[in-house]
Parts: structure tokens; sequence; C-alpha cells
């Protein structure tokens, strides 16, 4: 039998091709390079300093738009977009929040639903990291039910008008396009919409205490006039924005369990060196028990994850196996973060280590893309049949 491996109990190493195992590895070792030495700081400073640079080197890896295919994307499977993502959030949720938002939400809406003429336009340039961009779908006012939107656009001639604010829009300052969703006299519309246009500012917000090292902003558009060809011409309705959510959520469903790796890989260092009553920490039965939930949590989610990146390569996938994955990694994530910085003691509130700045993170990733209890309202209403959400 081969040897026990604290780092993969499972042995879910076996289950990945070569192919797999290389992305997993150059991500890593980007993340490992580029982003685990300065993250503390930039998380203390609330700043993402050099996202510019950073978007350009995940284009050079191909982590934008990665399972895409064409217009400069890198084509790569389901699972090794998920694995890329777990690696980029085994660093910070942030810096996986950055890909998410470009590559699931802003590409992905124009990959699927935009014109040919759209898709030359932006998708190389947003492949190669050159241009950053934002999706705004979620309001002041309607978060969860976003149903009810308010921003709207409106036929003036051949043009549209464009008038509303989006609010909690992940690189909303930094973007150079944003893909807006606005109600038309024909139902929800997606907008492409270049940041420089007049009319249109994207103001940073500002005092938050989770996602710190990622830019939120709000967007406002104040009569933005836009040319007939800016609207996405594939989708009218909510699933427009729905399915792009979709593909942001798997990619959560590993992304979370990277936070819940880098914690419990803190926690069980901190319990192998840590003494107290003259012998580790991690020699009591009460942190063994944490230390075994916690690999248990954390490599079930992680063989889950797997076994939707399959189904979403198989084409498979239904979205109420996402919500499935989202809802039991991200709680599972933040649990195995809270637990870890119990055994960390008052060194888990530190920025020295990892688990609060993941575990703070978590709470950002635990409501956004469809919080606990809309992905337990989506599986309800599979399960029974009867639809609880109003
Ligand atoms: P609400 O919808 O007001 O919900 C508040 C609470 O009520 C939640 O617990 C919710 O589950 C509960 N609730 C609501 N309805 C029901 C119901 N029927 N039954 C039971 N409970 C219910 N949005 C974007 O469009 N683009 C982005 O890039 C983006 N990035 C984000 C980045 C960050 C850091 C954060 C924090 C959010 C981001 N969001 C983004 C917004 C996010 O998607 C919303 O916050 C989320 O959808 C929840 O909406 P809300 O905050 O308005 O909460």
């Amino acid at each position: 039998l081969p040897p026990f491996d604290p780092d993969d109990p499972l042995g879910i190493d076996d289950l990945l091709t070569d192919e797999d195992r290389a992305v997993r590895d150059t991500v890593r070792r980007w993340a490992a390079d580029r982003v685990l030495p300065d993250i503390a700081d930039w998380y203390e400073r609330g700043e993402l300093p050099g996202i510019r640079e950073l978007a350009r080197e995940l284009g050079s890896l191909g982590a934008l738009g990665m399972s895409l295919t064409g217009y400069g994307c890198a084509g790569a499977s389901a699972v090794q977009y998920g694995l890329a993502c777990l690696e980029l959030e085994a660093a910070d949720s942030g810096i996986r929040s950055l890909v998410s938002v470009q590559g699931s939400l802003a590409m992905y809406a124009l990959h699927r639903f935009g014109s040919e003429e759209q898709k030359q336009r932006w998708l190389p340039r947003m492949a190669s990291g050159e241009i950053i961009g934002c999706f705004g779908l979620t309001e002041p006012d309607h978060g969860s039910d976003p149903a009810g939107m308010r921003t709207h656009a409106k036929k003036d001639g051949t043009d549209w008008v464009l008038t509303g604010r989006k609010m909690w829009i992940t690189n909303g300052s930094v973007a150079g396009v944003a893909v807006v969703w606005a109600r038309t006299d024909d139902g929800i519309r997606g907008f492409v919409v270049p940041t420089d246009s007049p009319g249109f500012t994207a103001p940073e917000i500002k005092h938050k205490w989770s996602l710190r090292a990622s830019v939120t902003s709000e967007l406002v558009m104040d009569e933005v006039r836009l040319p007939a060809d800016a609207v996405l011409p594939g989708v009218t309705g909510l699933r427009g924005p729905l399915s792009c959510l979709s593909h942001a959520r798997y990619g959560i469903v590993w992304g979370s369990m990277g936070a819940a790796r880098a914690s419990f890989q803190a926690a069980l260092e901190y319990a192998k060196t840590r003494e107290q009553f003259d012998r580790p920490i991690g020699g009591f039965q009460l942190t063994q028990a944490k230390l075994a939930d916690m690999a248990v949590e954390l490599h079930k989610g992680i063989l889950l994850a797997h076994h939707l990146g399959l189904r979403m390569d198989a084409g498979r996938l239904r979205p109420e196996q996402i919500s499935f994955g989202k809802l039991n990694n991200v709680r599972e994530a933040i649990e195995i973060c809270r637990t870890a910085r119990t055994i960390l003691g008052a060194n888990g509130i530190s920025l020295e280590y990892p688990v609060m700045r993941h575990a703070t993170n978590l709470e950002s990733v635990l409501t956004y893309e469809g919080t606990v209890e809309m992905h337990q309202l989506v599986l309800g209403k599979a399960l029974t049949g009867l639809d609880a959400f109003r």
C-alpha cells in the first residue's frame, strides 16, 4: 500500500492527470512567489497594489477565462480551472475573486452571450490581463433577489441610455469594461460598458473587514449613452447573469477548499511545535479530534469539487449540484478556519498567520455568489418540488 500522506490522506492526487498536476503546480508556485510574501501587508493596508501587473501575470499563466476556448483563452478543463482556483485561494480569496470575476463572470458573459464583434473586441485583451472586467448585478436594495433591480436602459434612437447603481462590485474601480445587467422594455439584458464612458463612475468601497486585498466598488451610471451594439445579443432575462454565476460558483467550490487547506496546514504545523503542559498541543486528544475533523471535511470537500468538475467537463453538471457544492464547501471551509484559529490560540488572531485572514475572507465568500440560505432554498426546492423563495 502507498504510505499515508497527511497532505493527501484520501489519495485524491491519483485522480488527477499529469496535465492537471502541472496546472496545479504552476499556479501554486506563482502564488507562493507573487502573493504569499506580501499578502498580509496588502491585507492590513486594505489594498491590492500592483493589481494590473498581477492581472497580466495571471493572464500569462492562462488563468483568466481559463476554461473558455478561443480568443486567447487557455481552453483548460473544468477540473484544471478548479485546481487553479484552489491554489489561488490558498494564497488569498481576494486573488481568487479577481480571477473568478474576470473569467467566470465578465469574460464568460461575453463568451457565451456576446456577438462575434464583442468577443473579438474584448476577450483577447481580457485573457491577457491587459483589461480587467467587472460584473454588475447586485444593487443597494437588490441582492439575493436581483429580479427587482432598478438599473434600467432605455432606447433613444438606436442608442441605449443606462441609469442606475450597482453595489459590492469586485474589480469595479480598476475595470476597463463592466458587464452591467439592467432592466429594459424587453426584460433584463446585459450591457457591455467601457468604464471611460461619460456618466460612468466606480468609487471604491472602503472600511471592509473581509476581502481586504480585493477591490470592491459601487458602479454609478448616470445616463450613460451606449451604442446599439453594447447589448449582449445572446440572452434576455435573469437566465443570463445566473448562468455566469453558476460558473463562478463552481470555482468557489474548489477555491474555498484552498483557504481551508492553508488554515489546516498552519494549524497542523503549530500543533506539532507549540508546547503546553510539557508536550506539543497536537498530542492532546482534543486537538487531535479537531485536526481529524478538519482533515475529513477538507478532503471530502476537495473530493466533492473534483466530482463536480468531472461532471462539468462531461457537460452533466446541474445548477443544483453547484449549489450543493458551494453550500457545503464554503460552510465547511469557514468552520475549518475558525477551528484552526482556536488551535493557534492568541497567535490565531495575528496576521503573522493566515487563518484569521482566511476566516474573515470567507465571510464574504459565504455571502456572495448566493448566500448559504439561497443555496439551501435551491436544494430545498429541488428536493421537495416546493418553491420557498417567496
Ligand atoms: P440580502 O439579499 O439582503 O440578504 C440578507 C440576508 O437575508 C442573507 O442572509 C440572505 O440569505 C437572507 N435572505 C434573503 N432572502 C431570503 C429568503 N427568501 N429566505 C431566507 N433568507 C433570505 N455582486 C455582484 O453583482 N458582482 C460582484 O462582483 C460582487 N462582488 C462582491 C464582493 C464582496 C466582497 C461582497 C461582500 C459581495 C459582492 N457581491 C457582488 C454582492 C453579493 O452577491 C451579494 O451581497 C449577495 O448576493 C447577497 O445580497 P445582499 O448582500 O443584498 O443580502
